[in-house]
């Protein structure tokens, strides 16, 4: 059996082909899996568990119906999705992971992370990333009435686009010093990660050994899953 990965869906009510594929995913491929880790990103936007949108409750009802036929989820945070909290993980069955954390698939020790804190490059969303992810702030947050939090994420959507529209490519990828140094820290030669939407497997010399970098795609187009089993990862898009 395959553990499964999967991250950046952005699902949103906006974008109802995402959703549908997820549904699929979740009642196929997912239904066999060992374990499914969702590694951030998995929505477009999140104000608090308590928000009543229909289509979220869609998505964590499928999560929910996998977790009960008895296939472990785990749950990451995404710069998107950050306010995710404890009644959501009661609500779908997930566990929520810090970012990162090491697991051990099929014998291999992996490190998995949603990937932006790895963009040092990008100083301002790493100011922003700091301040959003202060426990403080956050309570400060969901204090407010959720027509207002709305508000608030719908602005900060618009102008982080509008932003990421005017950053150089290479800012908004990971710094490659920040990935070795997180990957000594750690002690491992696999690291796998999402949130540049950039899919791919890269291998480099760290220290006498060789290293590995995995980077999920996002869902946008297509699907994007790491399916890992005993003969090793593989990195697959999945044809809408
Ligand atoms: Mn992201």
């Amino acid at each position: 059996m395959a553990t499964l990965f999967i991250s950046d869906l952005h699902l949103d009510a906006e974008r109802p082909d995402i959703g549908a594929q997820f549904l699929e995913f979740m009642d196929s491929d997912a239904c066999s899996a060992e374990a499914l880790y969702i590694l951030g990103d998995l929505f477009e936007s999140w104000v608090g568990d308590d928000d009543p949108n229909p289509h979220y409750a869609a998505m964590k009802a499928a999560i929910r119906k996998l977790a009960d036929a008895g296939v472990p989820v785990f749950f990451m945070h995404g710069n998107r999705d950050f306010m995710i909290g404890e009644q959501f993980a009661k609500e779908t069955g997930a566990t929520i992971l810090p970012d990162p954390t090491v697991v051990e698939i099929h014998g291999d020790r992996v490190l998995l992370s949603h990937g932006d804190l790895l963009c040092t490059d990008d100083h301002e969303y790493q100011q922003v990333r700091a301040m959003t992810r202060n426990p403080e702030w956050q309570a400060m947050m969901l204090a407010k009435p959720l027509e207002e939090r709305l508000a608030i994420a719908g602005a900060a959507r618009a102008r982080s686009q509008q932003r990421n529209a005017t950053l150089a490519e290479d800012i908004m990828d990971v710094n490659q010093a920040a990935v070795a140094a997180i990957m000594a820290e750690y002690g491992v030669s696999l690291l796998l990660h999402g949130h540049t939407h950039r899919p791919a497997v890269h291998h480099f010399a760290q220290g006498a050994q060789e290293a590995t970098r995995i980077v999920l795609g996002d869902w946008y187009d297509q699907g994007s899953v790491v399916r890992w089993d005993a003969a090793g990862f593989n990195l697959e898009c999945l044809p809408r």
